[in-house]
């Protein structure tokens, strides 16, 4: 299969996918992700008419930021250090990762000096798992309180990493607990947060995750067997 048809197939999996989804209605994004790849296989990505690009590492971003033709969209997807994001405040359109106070002051600081906001997801380490970064379901809404009046940043929803389970169906659980805190903290109506984007899924679980109401899917492997 070729990347083209990788991600085709990906879109009418999603399309699928989201006939069963509690938020059927909302559109569904899908995010390459670029880690490992290189800025040849990135350009028959963009080439296919996917240009919203999702990398984990900073240094790496910034190489393929050059070295990719114009007209692609960059998230930043995994662990962001406080030191880094003066790197990238300029170069991408969504931080998956907003996970701590002070990752939160240094992005507002960065935003301040440019004359512009972020939009960042809170990621949610719903699962408690020791090996993975995020706010436990409890510390999501004392986190957005503080948060929220921050005005370099904008919160535009959750991210969650979910465990690997040998049977996908397994995860299900898992994004529905994510699917509740969503909607519980979009009822809330808090002043400068909004619940648009709700990043969850992979490979491996993607068609689940829009099932259970993702509006956001992040797929590296699929694209490039
Ligand atoms: C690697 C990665 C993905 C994509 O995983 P695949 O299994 O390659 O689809 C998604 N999100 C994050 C945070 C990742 O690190």
């Amino acid at each position: 299969m070729t990347i083209e048809e990788n991600i085709k197939k990906i879109l009418a999996d999603v399309e699928n996918a989201k006939l069963h989804s509690p938020n059927p209605e909302a559109s569904v994004q899908l995010v390459a992700v670029t880690k490992t790849r290189t800025p040849e296989e990135l350009n028959q990505v963009l080439a296919a008419g996917q240009n919203v690009l999702g990398e984990n590492r900073v240094q790496e971003l910034m190489d393929k930021y050059e070295a990719v033709q114009e007209g692609a969209e960059w998230h930043i997807i995994g662990h962001l250090q406080r030191n880094k994001v003066k790197y990238i405040a300029d170069k991408v359109t969504l931080i998956h990762s907003l996970e701590s106070l002070s990752l939160a002051e240094e992005i507002n600081q960065r935003m301040l000096a440019l004359g512009k906001t972020m939009d960042c997801l809170v990621q949610v380490n719903i699962a408690d798992e020791e090996s993975k970064f995020g706010l436990s379901k409890e510390e999501v809404i004392p986190f957005l309180e503080e948060v929220r009046t921050m005005p370099g940043l904008k919160i535009k929803g959750l991210m969650n990493i979910a465990p690997f389970f040998e049977d996908a169906e397994d995860v299900r659980p898992i994004f529905r607990e994510m699917y509740q805190l969503f909607q519980e903290i979009k009822s809330l109506n808090l002043p400068n947060v909004e619940m648009e984007i709700l990043s969850m899924g992979m490979s491996h679980d993607y068609r689940i995750a829009v099932e259970e109401g993702a509006t956001m899917i992040r797929v590296g492997r699929f694209i490039f067997q």
